[in-house]
């Protein structure tokens, strides 16, 4: 069974490379890399020697998800602060400008607020575990 090749981490591209490089010994001791082919790519990676075609790939495809976990945070961040803008201060807003609030107006509060929760709900449940610190 083949594995999928994640794209190149630096350019995107899918133009990719698994393959035997030469080395000493026979052909069939040759040791397998994946790497990034693209002509555009600013950094061209390219894995360790491995003994086989799946753990090269396995290689190319291992990848840190810190950014995810910055980018998760910076996004429940802002949904955080969009609930507080439209919970709290929305109300105020419409007052000042339009001499009060519709019934529209608070639907479409309630709408936001209802979805911000959804989705900050939805959010935690998809954290991934942060390490714990056992003293
Ligand atoms: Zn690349």
């Amino acid at each position: 069974m083949s594995q999928e090749l994640k794209p190149c981490p630096f350019c995107g591209t899918n133009v990719l490379s698994v393959a035997k490089i030469s080395s000493t010994g026979p052909v069939e001791e040759w040791p397998w890399v994946v790497s990034c082919e693209s002509g555009n790519c600013a950094i061209g990676p390219i894995t360790n020697d491995y003994a086989t075609r799946d753990e090269a790939i396995a290689a190319w495809n291992t990848r840190s998800d810190a950014h995810l976990l910055r980018s998760h945070e910076a996004l429940r961040e802002a949904l955080r602060g969009w609930k507080e803008l439209f919970a709290d201060d929305m109300p105020f807003i419409i007052a000042k400008v339009g001499g009060g609030m519709t019934n529209g107006d608070q639907d479409a509060i309630d709408r936001v607020l209802i979805a911000t929760d959804a989705a900050l709900t939805e959010a935690a449940a998809q954290e991934p575990q942060k390490e714990q610190h056992h003293d």
